[in-house]
C-alpha cells in the first residue's frame, strides 16, 4: 500500500540503542517523524490528536527497544479526554500501528504554547502495558496516569510496575498545515549498579533539556540526539533498527470475523446492497465482501 510508504525525501525513522555512565545507564532514542506523519495521513488526525498518537506510537517503539526479543508491546492510554483510547502495537523489529478514539481533536495550546496532549487525553485515566511472547501468558501491568502527556505517564508505568528509575521524552511538532514536521522520543534508565552522585549528575542532564523536539531539530542524526542528551557525557551505541508505521492484516482475517458474526447476521448486512465492506481500523484498507463470497462461509 503506498500510503503506508515515506515520501521518498525524508530521511528514514531509525531507533538506536546505547549505554552511558560505565554501563549503568541504558537509552533509547528515535526519529519518528516519517512514520507519525503517516499515521496522521492514514487516520486524519488534527493537530493536538496526532501529537497524542505520535507520542504514543513511538512511546510504544521506544519500550519495545527494551523488550525482550520477540515481545509484541501493546501500549493503551485511556484517559476522560476528548481523544478517547489511544493504543499503540509495537515489536522489536520496529514496527508500529495504532489507533485513536477520536482523531478530530484540535485543542488552544497550553500556556507553555505546546499542542494541549494532557487536555486531549485528560485525566483522570490509566495507561495499560500488555506484553505478548509467543504461547507465554501475557504479562499485564496498569498505573494511573500522571498528566497524560504521556512521556511522564510511561516513566510513571516503568517506575511503579517494573521499579526501574525512568526518563521518558517523547515529543512531536506540527507545522501550521498540521503536517508532522519533528516526532520523536528516548528513554534512559538507570540500572542497578548505578552510583548517587552519578543520578544526580544525570537528573541535572535531563532537567536541562530543552525539549525533545527542540533537540531533535538541532540534531542531524538520532546519535547526535543522543549525544544531545548526554551533554558529553561517553556513551556507546549497541544496536540500531528501522522504524516504519507497518499494518499486517490480510483478507482471510476479516473474512473469519464475519464468519464468527454467524449466517444471519451476514444475511443481515447483505440484505441492504448486497455487499459488506470491512476496514482495518489499524490502517484503514478496505475489504469488499460480495453475496458470491460468502456462499462458501456457511454450510
Ligand atoms: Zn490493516
Amino acid at each position: 500500500m503506498s500510503n503506508l510508504h515515506s515520501k521518498p525525501n525524508q530521511v528514514a525513522d531509525r531507533l538506536i540503542k546505547g549505554l552511558a555512565f560505565d554501563g549503568n545507564v541504558r537509552i533509547v532514542a528515535a526519529r519518528t517523524t516519517g512514520l507519525v506523519e503517516n499515521a496522521r495521513r492514514i487516520h486524519d488526525t488534527w493537530p493536538t490528536a496526532t501529537a497524542a498518537f505520535g507520542r504514543t506510537l513511538t512511546g510504544g517503539l521506544l519500550m519495545s527497544a527494551l523488550a525482550d526479543e520477540g515481545e509484541e508491546i501493546t501500549l493503551q492510554i485511556m484517559g476522560s479526554g476528548p481523544i478517547g483510547r489511544l493504543m499503540a502495537i509495537s515489536t522489536g523489529t520496529g514496527k508500529v500501528k495504532g489507533t485513536i478514539g477520536e482523531p478530530h481533536v484540535n485543542l488552544r495550546l497550553n500556556q507553555e504554547g505546546k499542542l494541549d496532549v494532557g487536555g486531549a487525553v485528560g485525566l483522570p485515566g490509566k495507561l495499560l502495558v500488555i506484553k505478548c511472547q509467543g504461547e507465554k501468558a501475557p504479562y499485564h501491568g496498569m498505573v494511573p496516569l500522571v498528566s497524560g502527556e504521556i512521556g511522564e505517564d510511561l516513566a510513571e508505568y516503568y517506575y511503579r510496575s517494573e521499579q526501574i528509575p525512568t526518563a521518558v521524552g517523547v515529543g512531536v511538532k506540527v507545522n501550521p498545515g498540521g503536517e508532522v514536521v519533528t516526532a520523536g522520543g528516548f528513554i534512559i534508565q538507570a540500572l542497578p549498579g548505578l552510583s548517587g552522585e552519578e543520578l544526580d549528575r544525570l537528573t541535572g542532564l535531563l532537567s536541562a533539556l530543552t525539549g525533545v523536539t527542540d533537540e531533535l531539530t538541532q540534531a542531524g542524526s538520532v546519535e547526535d540526539f543522543v549525544s544531545r542528551i548526554l551533554a558529553g557525557e561517553d556513551w556507546r551505541k549497541l544496536a540500531e533498527s528501522e522504524l516504519v508505521y507497518a499494518c499486517d492484516c490480510h483478507r482471510k482475517r476479516f473474512e473469519k470475523a464475519l464468519i464468527a458474526l454467524g449466517k444471519k447476521e451476514i444475511e443481515e448486512l447483505l440484505s441492504a446492497t448486497g455487499r459488506i465492506e470491512t476496514v482495518c481500523q489499524f490502517c484503514r484498507q478496505k475489504h469488499d465482501f460480495t453475496r458470491e463470497d460468502t456462499k462458501s462461509w456457511f454450510k
